[in-house]
């Protein structure tokens, strides 16, 4: 039967990012996510008979911050063209998108996973617009919202460079961050501004041909995306393997079942009557245009994570971690300039708010000084690592002052050495076994007396003074 280690997957994905304008693509209506449905719509945007489109020059701009974000050249010289479909969510039944002459090209995206760091290629970046949404409501069959129509839309089209769900993951991940440095798109999977297509293909390993892809269309979430390369890698093997073959497809991925399925036979570029869009010029930029777009765009991920551990001295990874998201690096930022224990900011970050953080995107509503006092209160020694971690979800949850909060429940650490010593001492004496044990060489027995003292203190005993107390008291002879 199949084996699959026989087989890698080729992967190569098409990314589609919302521009954050204000206004759409070819006309002057607002892009405001979540309006009321059909109340940002024209003639222009609707495709009445005889409007025209107008080029929003920010939309360009914005596409071009994109490119250079991503290392692409930028093409001084592109052009719109119509691409003819019909569908209902797109009522001029063409959609305006740049073809044979793309804004960017030849770019690319580094990548890291446990395999290591890689570089993928973007082959182009094109400008287009979007489409409307179809609302699917149960009991008045299918609606339209024409809101989206025309909002300007960035295709990132990447080189079928990946060879794993791990390394698909790590690239929209790494996308996401590159693009919410520009500032360009705010990425949201959950809004639909930003959205993925899966192509891929299976081969034996050693081989370099390119095998027959199928595409899975609009995973909204990474880890669809992921599930949905693992579930089509083993069906197309599987395919192979019983004699089958691959079929150029379009199938749908069900979050519901892992699976997925045929949608239809894709179709080709013939398919859309590709021609010139009458309507619109080319876009012609100038090199001083590009260059000041370059010199103006704001520090990217890679240059972020390199500051942060020079300036923080945070080990690489944490860096890396923190660096990955500018949410978070701003937050971070913003509250290691206020300690003087920024180690201890970056691990209470990465151990506690980020698995408290509720989406794919890091949001805390914890000011970074009550985030700064809480680790000089860590860092200083007044309060253990447990008590700082409770107070930190408190304070995520009811918004509490730290300092005040430690001094109204009294929860600094003890770390007077003779009220310690009493606690040891009474609790051995209510643990005969354990020092008995201790005596006689189990030296774990300790814990179980740390363990009593800890309970005894509500958890406000100094660890380290307490271990070794435990230690040294239960080793002195007088204590039988
Ligand atoms: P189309 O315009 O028909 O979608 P493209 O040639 O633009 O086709 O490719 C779309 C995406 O599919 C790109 O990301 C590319 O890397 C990827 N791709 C192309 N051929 C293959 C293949 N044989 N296996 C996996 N991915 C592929
Ligand atoms: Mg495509
Ligand atoms: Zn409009």
């Amino acid at each position: 039967m199949s084996n699959l280690n026989d087989y890698e997957p080729v992967i190569g994905l098409e990314v589609h990012i919302e521009l954050s304008t204000r206004s759409k693509v070819f006309c002057a209506c607002p892009t405001t996510f979540g309006a009321p449905p059909n109340t940002q719509v024209c003639p222009v945007c609707m495709g009445l008979p005889g409007a025209l489109p107008t080029l929003n020059r920010k939309a360009v701009e914005y596409a071009v911050r994109a490119g250079l974000a991503l290392h692409c050249e930028i093409e001084r010289y592109s052009a719109f063209d119509r691409k003819n479909y019909f569908y209902p969510d797109l009522p001029k039944a063409y959609q305006i998108t740049q073809f044979d002459r793309p804004l960017c090209r030849r770019g690319w995206l580094e990548i890291e996973t446990d395999a290591g760091k890689k570089r993928v290629g973007i082959t182009r970046i094109h400008i287009e617009e979007d489409a409307g949404k179809l609302i699917h409501d149960g009991a008045r069959g299918t609606l339209i919202d024409c809101n989206r129509c025309g909002v300007p839309l960035i295709e990132i089209v990447s080189e079928p460079d990946l060879r794993s769900a791990a390394e698909t993951q790590a690239y929209l991940r790494a996308l996401r961050a590159a693009i919410l440095y520009t500032g360009v798109s705010d990425c949201r999977m959950n809004e639909g501004s930003m959205r993925c297509d899966v192509n891929l293909s299976v081969r034996r390993k050693g081989e370099t041909g390119l095998g027959e892809r199928t595409e899975m269309k609009n995973l909204n979430s990474f880890r669809f995306a992921a599930k949905a390369v693992d579930y089509e890698f083993r069906r197309q093997v599987e395919t192979l393997e019983s004699g089958g073959e691959i079929r150029r497809q379009t199938r749908r991925f069900d979050p519901a079942t892992g699976k997925t399925y045929p949608m239809r036979e894709k179709e080709d570029a013939e398919d859309y009557r590709y021609f010139p869009e009458p309507d619109l010029p080319p876009v012609i930029l100038r090199e001083e245009e590009i260059e000041a777009i370059r010199a103006s765009l704001p520090e990217g991920p890679a240059a972020r994570k390199a500051r942060l551990a020079a300036r923080f001295s945070l080990p690489e990874r944490d860096a890396a971690l923190i660096a990955g998201d500018k949410a978070a690096a701003d937050w971070y930022e913003a509250a290691a300039e206020k300690t003087a224990y920024q180690r201890l900011a970056a691990n209470l970050l990465i151990g506690e708010l980020f698995r408290l953080s509720p989406s794919e995107e890091f949001s805390c509503p914890v000011p970074p000084e009550a985030m700064a006092a809480l680790c000089d209160l860590l860092g200083a020694g007044e309060i253990n690592s447990p008590t700082a971690k409770k107070l930190l979800g408190r304070m995520v949850r009811d918004g509490i002052d730290p300092v005040k909060t430690v001094r109204e429940e009294n929860l600094a650490q003890i770390r007077d050495q003779a009220a310690l010593e009493r606690e040891i001492r009474r609790a051995a004496a209510e643990r005969p076994k354990c020092v008995s044990d201790f005596k006689n060489g189990k030296t774990a027995a300790a814990k179980t007396i740390v363990g009593a003292v800890m309970k005894n203190t509500g958890g406000r005993a100094d660890s380290a003074i307490l271990a070794e107390l435990t230690e040294r008291i239960l080793r002195s002879p007088e204590i039988i």
